[in-house]
């Protein structure tokens, strides 16, 4: 039997496809300061969502689909942070999804 939990979701703004909340990396634009990068996904502000894999990353820089969703610049740092999250992220998944099955 499948879990029948629900699953807060979210969209990425690079490939467009809604995914579960938990599975994207957050973004998020604080009322004051920069955008950032939010790890836990539970830092106050606007938020943005991008699937932690590489085409996702280009096509969301490439298309300023960040800026467009924070309406704000987003610095190099950020993206840098983005992408070198990636690796982490998707390992942190693979885990999970593992921990699911069991
Ligand atoms: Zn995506």
């Amino acid at each position: 039997m499948p879990k029948t939990r629900k699953v807060p979701m979210r969209m990425c703004v690079g490939c467009r496809e809604m995914k579960p909340k938990r599975e994207l990396t957050r973004v998020v634009k604080p009322a004051e300061g920069d955008a950032h990068i939010d790890l836990k996904g539970k830092a106050p502000g606007r938020g943005a969502y991008v699937c932690p894999q590489e085409e996702c990353f280009r096509k969301a820089r490439k298309s300023r689909a960040l800026e467009r969703a924070l309406e704000c610049a987003i610095s190099d740092e950020v993206f840098q942070a983005i992408e070198a999250q990636i690796p982490q992220a998707q390992e942190a998944l693979a885990r999970q999804a593992q921990e699911d099955e069991a």
